[in-house]
């Protein structure tokens, strides 16, 4: 049985190793598909050597490191492979930051990273799986990681 079921792609970005269930929360935070008019693909709880996984696919698309970093919060045991011309020419797997910065909106109100001046926010990696971060300036603990990425 093949691991990747859904069909090659000629160019773009592969996101394997998603945790189950959680492709929907990749997709949200890069915006799409609302952000692009390639095919993006998405297969859930596809079998794998490791048990279950979810697979992304977005054709002529290569992510930047934040938009890395932003998925390393929800899925942190992705794998990033980009695709040129059907060949995998680079494939890593997510690393989270010891320090996220300006990628995450703390659920503090009367957090400075939240003022009306606001500083950009800054949080520090308490633990990778599954991902718990804390404010820097207030030291708050952020649940649903998901839902406060900017
Ligand atoms: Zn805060």
């Amino acid at each position: 049985m093949k691991e990747l079921r859904v069909t090659p792609i000629k160019n773009g970005t592969v996101i394997d190793h998603i945790t189950p269930g959680f492709a929907l929360k990749v997709l949200r935070v890069l915006k799409l598909p609302e952000a692009t008019s390639s095919v993006v693909s998405v297969a859930m709880n596809v079998k794998s050597r490791f048990g279950k996984k979810d697979i992304v696919k977005i054709e002529n698309r290569e992510l930047d490191k934040r938009e890395v970093n932003k998925i390393s919060l929800i899925a942190p045991k992705a794998t990033i492979n980009i695709i040129r011309d059907y060949e995998v020419v680079e494939k890593h797997k997510v690393r989270l930051p010891d320090e996220i910065i300006g990628i995450v909106k703390c659920s503090n109100p009367t957090c400075i990273s939240n003022s009306r001046e606001p500083v950009e926010s800054r949080f520090i990696l308490v633990s990778k799986d599954p991902p718990h971060i804390k404010c820097y300036y207030c030291e708050r603990e952020t649940e649903d990681i998901a839902e406060r990425i900017i």
